[in-house]
């Protein structure tokens, strides 16, 4: 299995979190004021590893990484120890598009996404599937496949492993199926540098039963059957405010939504996932970072020690 092969601080700070049991617990980080500042806002509240967009999740374009910007970037990685830091793409990125244009510009952002997170150090960046627009889910996996081999070619050898995130399946988006994550990894030709994101809320308004342990090594049977667990990059913390196969993408506190504390509990305490970044992404509210901590806090006291 690959572990985190640069760059690990060197500093106490960090030799302490690495050492501490349960698994590696964070939440996505704003990059307002530049990507540096997001390590500083995940180490004030105390996280292991943190998920950023590189750039605005809302815009096409992005102004270059300076390279003092990226300089900064990696000195914050070192004193803070925070690993790993994972990227995710922007918004408008629809790579399952069959409007020829929507995919063309889809594709080159995607690139650049791959390229930033390179130089970032970032070893996986998530991807949503994207959504087939009516065109059916075949066609929409076709052109996944096509922009991924497209884009896994044109950054050939960069040290970035793409992420197909799983998820609810809100109108004609794909990925809330195993088996569309499946056949999109296995159409790939570079499939070594796809893997996948499990999003708690996801799964569980996509339909797959987590709560109590025994549903959820069930589900994780079947994903394994499907996709492989050593595909599992990634885990995306966060509770549903919507019930079991509303296929609706609501995310809620940790314990405050359909999938309640007892259903985190078997993920947090699975040994397969002990060194899998994961990652909050639950509401923000007034104050992030009082939303953040107090997320993490009940997520730590279900692990079991
Ligand atoms: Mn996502
Ligand atoms: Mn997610
Ligand atoms: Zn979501």
């Amino acid at each position: 299995m690959r572990r985190w092969p640069v760059r690990r601080s060197k500093g106490t700070l960090s030799r302490k979190r690495f050492s501490r049991a349960g698994p590696r617990l964070g939440a996505h980080m704003s990059i307002a004021g530049g990507v540096d500042k997001a390590l500083l806002r995940g180490h004030q509240i105390g996280c292991d590893t943190i998920q950023i967009f590189t750039k605005n999740n809302n815009q096409w374009r992005a102004k270059p990484l300076t390279v003092r910007e990226i300089k900064t970037y990696h000195q914050h990685r070192a004193t803070t120890g925070i690993w790993p830091v994972v990227a995710h793409n922007g918004y408008l990125i629809n790579v399952a598009s069959p409007q020829r244009a929507l995919y063309k510009k889809s594709l080159e952002a995607f690139l650049v996404e791959v390229r930033r997170a390179a130089a970032l150090e970032i070893p996986y960046l998530i991807m949503h599937p994207g959504a087939h627009v009516g065109a059916g889910e075949a066609d929409g996996i076709k052109r996944v496949v096509n922009a991924l081999d497209v884009v896994l070619d044109r950054t050939k050898g960069f040290p970035v492993v793409i992420c197909l995130e799983t998820t609810a399946g809100q109108g004609s988006s794909l990925g809330y199926r195993f088996e569309h994550l499946a056949a999109i990894r296995e159409g790939v030709a570079q499939r070594e540098r796809v893997g996948v994101c499990v999003d708690t809320c996801h799964i569980f308004a996509a339909g797959y039963e987590i709560r109590g342990r025994k549903a959820y090594e069930q589900t994780m049977r079947h994903f394994d059957d499907v996709i492989g667990l050593k595909h599992v990059k990634c885990i995306h913390l966060n509770d549903s405010q919507r019930e079991l196969g509303s296929r609706v993408d609501r995310h809620a506190h940790i314990g405050q939504g359909h999938i309640g504390l007892e259903g985190f509990r078997p993920c947090l305490n699975d040994p397969r996932f002990r060194h899998i970044p994961m990652i909050l992404e639950t509401p923000k509210g007034e104050d992030p970072a009082a939303a953040d901590r107090r997320n993490l806090g009940v997520l730590r006291s279900l692990v079991r020690r």
